[in-house]
């Protein structure tokens, strides 16, 4: 059984989602999304990259 929508609820899977998202870069120029390890960003060429924080995402 494959379940496409299927929620998230397992705290393991959880955590293992949220890294990955972590593990992502974002172009701070054009704000794109980049593969971890990515040193220049793939649209704009960039190296202007910060790693993508999800904890940090409050607005002030
Ligand atoms: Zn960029």
């Amino acid at each position: 059984m494959v379940g496409i929508e299927m929620p998230v609820t397992d705290p393991v899977k959880v955590a293992i989602v949220r890294k990955r998202v972590l593990e992502k870069l974002v172009c701070r120029k054009c704000g794109a999304l980049n593969p971890p390890g990515a040193t220049k960003c793939r649209r704009c060429k960039s190296k202007n990259l910060r790693p993508k924080h999800a904890e940090r995402g409050m607005k002030k």
